[in-house]
């Protein structure tokens, strides 16, 4: 086939609906069309990147001991009820009918399938472990499909699920697919960020994001370039500053007219807002929480979630707030009743703090922690900052972006005993298998290789999975095996 006859119209003009330079380079470059919202259809160049990277990764999962299987897309929702993720998921996931009114799913993820393929397969310890994955496509029903390739309700992933018969079964597994995960970007051309992530409610030990940095990603890491620690933002932990040793003060009540904020308070009464304590209202399933964290932090959602071991978490609504008996704008850790206080160890690392006065434009000032109020649960509750100390090192903490193009996870037993995958062990003892699973969305990775290799020209693919390798394969400027030739021209663009 002549190149001039490929379906790849390029583009002359800027797509307007684009506002990443993935999403805009490959409309432009006629790698990709829009189907509907987060729908798209993969054109020749951009199927034969995904054809590489795809290979890529089949080629380091079979290294690793992975068999390559095909799960269905369309499952009974019923599975899903067994495990309790039709509500986790919630509107995310697409649901439908078949023909006699039975409620089906596509599937945003394989958990379930699997577990039962392996409950059908693995009766005794000798049958295990078992690495089974697959490249196929998924359906997540996002809210706000954005970014190009990076966040679509209809993609490709490899997801893998290990299964071992204990904790140490499961620590190789999992290292061995951490390997392979290091293989596949080398492989792919693409430095990644190893971070370590949450776990989450279903809390297995283990998590690890792999990041690929750019500055347009949606994911914050922390990391600590004297030692090497990395971590998502809502893993990550640094060392809380204190803010200086200082005789206490005695409590006062000042008059705050018309301020609501953290800013107004601290420009109106001149200090800086890691003197001012902030208080965050959430709903946590049916209960609000009070939540205390010094004013130049943000609460960390992802760890108030797991503490609270809630389904639902968000802010609480006004209505809400004034059910409480608090004053949104003013409320105070100081003299509140009925009401959970959560606190982060912030609150320790400084004196004399401004904090509400649960009465309209009023605050006081001068309150200090624990001889003006108590807690109920003191922690770490407060995003982490660049500039903070590490933890484990005298080094900063410095923050990039990044798109997260991995994820490694132990999951534990949750699945196994929820669906009854159980297998005997040397004894005669039925024991719940120990999975992990581990994914990569593979349309997102050529996304985030997109968006972090372009210049004012257009895309720049690392070679491996360039949709063509050109050069004239005589010299030595361009000695690409196997490249197709045809004159002297710039590799690989
Ligand atoms: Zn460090």
């Amino acid at each position: 086939m002549k190149f001039t006859q490929m379906v790849s119209k390029t583009l002359r003009t800027e797509p307007t609906e684009a506002e990443t330079a993935n999403h805009r380079l490959m409309l432009k470059a006629g790698m990709i069309s829009q189907v509907a919202s987060g729908v798209y259809s993969y054109l020749p160049l951009a199927w034969r990147s995904l054809k590489k990277i795809e290979n890529i990764i089949r080629d380091e999962m079979n290294a690793a001991g992975g068999q390559e299987i095909r799960m269905p897309v369309l499952q009974p929702q019923e599975l899903w009820e067994e495990t309790g993720r039709v509500a986790g998921f919630g509107e995310n996931l697409f649901s439908l009918q078949d023909r006699r009114g039975r409620p089906m799913v596509l599937a945003p993820t394989h958990e379930e399938v699997v577990t039962n393929i392996v409950k059908g397969n693995v009766q005794s310890y000798r049958d295990l472990p078992v690495i089974l994955y697959q490249i196929q496509t998924k359906f997540r029903d996002e809210a706000r499909p954005r970014a190009g390739l990076i966040r679509v309700r209809e993609f490709d992933m490899k997801d893998a699920y290990s299964f071992d018969a204990d904790e140490d079964g499961l620590d190789s597994s999992y290292q061995a697919m951490g390997q392979a995960y290091r293989n596949i970007y080398e492989r792919c051309g693409l430095p990644v960020i190893i971070a370590e992530a949450d776990s989450g409610a279903i809390g297995g030990k283990d998590s690890h994001e792999f990041i690929l940095p750019t500055p347009t990603g949606e994911d914050t890491i922390i990391l600590c370039p004297s030692c090497g620690y990395a971590a998502n933002a809502e893993k990550a932990r640094g060392q809380v500053s204190h803010t200086g040793e200082e005789a206490t003060l005695p409590l006062k009540q000042v008059s705050t007219p018309g301020i609501k904020t953290i800013d107004a308070l601290c420009s109106f009464l001149n200090v800086q807002p890691s003197k001012t304590l902030k208080a965050v209202f959430y709903r946590a399933d049916e209960e609000t929480i009070f939540v205390t964290v010094r004013g130049d932090l943000e609460v960390n959602e992802v760890a108030l979630k797991n503490a609270l071991g809630c389904k639902a978490l968000r802010l609480a609504s006004d209505e809400e707030v004034k059910e409480a008996g608090l004053v949104a704008g003013s409320a105070s850790p100081i003299g509140i009743k009925d009401v959970r206080r959560i606190a982060d160890i912030s609150i320790t690392k400084g004196a004399n703090y401004v904090v509400g006065a649960n009465l309209p434009d009023t605050h006081m000032i001068n309150a200090n922690y624990p001889r003006d109020f108590e807690v109920d649960v003191l922690e770490h509750f407060a995003l982490t900052q660049e500039g903070q100390r590490c933890m484990m090192c005298p080094g900063t903490l410095e923050s990039t972006k990044g798109v997260e193009v991995g994820h490694i996870f132990k999951l534990g037993t949750f699945f196994s005993e929820t669906l009854g995958a159980y297998y005997l062990d040397s004894e005669g003892q039925q024991r719940p298998i120990i999975m992990g699973c581990y994914g990569i969305g593979v349309g997102r990775l050529l996304a985030a290789a997109v968006e972090q290799n372009h210049d004012d020209k257009g895309i720049v693919f690392p070679t491996p999975i360039a949709p063509f390798q050109v050069g004239c394969g005589e010299c030595s400027r361009c000695p690409i095996p196997g490249a197709v030739g045809g004159g002297h021209r710039d590799p690989v663009r």
